[in-house]
């Protein structure tokens, strides 16, 4: 079968590679539909996650590529002896974090820190979805049977994006009916947050970014103001838009020092501040300032205990998930796809979808 391989810094090649078949009876094979490009992945090619390499030598004694991606959508092909809620032929959402459902930390939903083997590991630890087929583990709690009435580009989204922004950007930062919310970062997570926060019905969502058109699209979504960072100062311009009292909740949304840093100066005392960005380097953190503040400051990686729930959300109608894919391509022009969504602002991409 076809696959984006991993190698190594800047190393991705789209290449023939066995296979994936069953090695534990939870596990399913799934023939995949639509898969998509994450940050995360970008993040990898520049080697952001040396641990790939290094996880592999040390447990089998050399490194030969794994395939990348955590997102998509698919059909099952196979499923282990022990699998009993899927069956050849179902269609499937396939979450970014498999999760074996039992261990401590799976039974308080912390799915990411899964202690047998879950949690992150698709395109990570183990083989990914950019590829004709993938082996899912713990396949009865990490797949998600596909509503008949759900858009398949919101399903792509359901495997990462969106839980992603609403666990750890909106439920992190407490987002409540009147709040006045900032974002920083309009990027498909950015933008995810902005989806799944206005569920919540703030007043006031203030967009922060560097690129017009993402600012231009995140009014279209329902921002209600947004400020250009590169050309206006946006700590003084949050503080205008809320009379100088700042916001009930920042959310950061990139995983860079200066967005951090403008987001540590604009939460309102007993305010929220969500680090859902990832950051590859330490960041100035103004405990000096903020400690008298009784803020609450978060971060995580997704659990993907709010899949269910943002599936019936987009199955209603009421969260246009969809609206975040601007870009489609064939599986065999992925190179081409990873081009585009590494240069996203230019080529005003947002999520870029990709059809097996
Ligand atoms: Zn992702
Ligand atoms: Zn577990």
């Amino acid at each position: 079968m076809k696959a984006m391989v991993y190698y190594g810094d800047n190393d991705a090649r789209f290449e023939e590679r066995p296979r994936p078949e069953i090695i534990e009876p939870t596990d399913a094979i799934i023939r995949m539909t639509k898969t998509t490009i994450c940050g995360t992945d970008l993040g990898i090619l520049k080697g952001k996650n040396p641990e790939i390499e290094q996880t592999a030598i040390e447990k089998t004694g050399s490194f030969n590529g794994r395939i990348l991606g955590h997102e998509g959508i698919g059909i099952v092909e196979e499923v282990g002896s022990s699998v009993k809620n899927f069956k050849k032929g179902d269609k499937v959402v396939i979450s970014c974090v498999s999760r074996c459902g039992t261990c401590e930390n799976c039974q308080k939903q912390l799915y990411s820190h899964c202690l047998n083997g879950g949690g992150w590991i698709m395109g990570y630890m183990i083989d990914g979805t950019q590829a004709e087929y993938v082996r899912t583990p713990f396949a009865d709690n990490s797949l998600y049977a596909f509503p008949d009435n759900l858009d398949e580009k919101a399903g792509v989204l359901l495997s990462d994006a969106l839980p992603t922004a609403h666990e750890i950007g909106v439920q992190y930062g407490d987002v409540k009916p009147g709040d006045t919310v900032a974002i920083v970062g309009a990027g498909p997570v950015g933008m995810g947050c902005l989806l799944t926060g206005l569920l919540y019905s703030p007043s006031q969502v203030i967009m922060i970014d560097m690129d017009d058109n993402r600012l231009a699209m995140a009014r279209q979504m329902g921002a209600t103001d947004t400020i250009n960072s590169g050309k206006e100062n946006a700590v003084e311009k949050v503080m205008e838009l809320t009379n100088n009292r700042g916001v009930d909740c920042a959310i950061e949304a990139v995983g860079i020092e200066p967005t951090w840093d403008i987001c540590q100066k604009i939460v309102k005392a007993g305010g929220h501040l969500s680090n859902v960005g990832v950051h590859g380097k330490p960041v100035n953190f103004d405990i000096q300032k903020l400690w008298i503040d009784n803020l609450t400051i978060t971060t995580g990686l997704v659990n993907a205990n709010t899949t269910g729930m943002l599936m019936k959300t987009c199955c209603s109608g009421k969260l246009h998930a969809e609206d975040l894919a601007t870009h489609t391509f064939d599986f065999d022009d992925i190179e081409k796809a990873y081009d585009v969504f590494k240069h996203a602002a230019d080529q005003k991409a947002m999520k870029v979808m990709i059809d097996l």
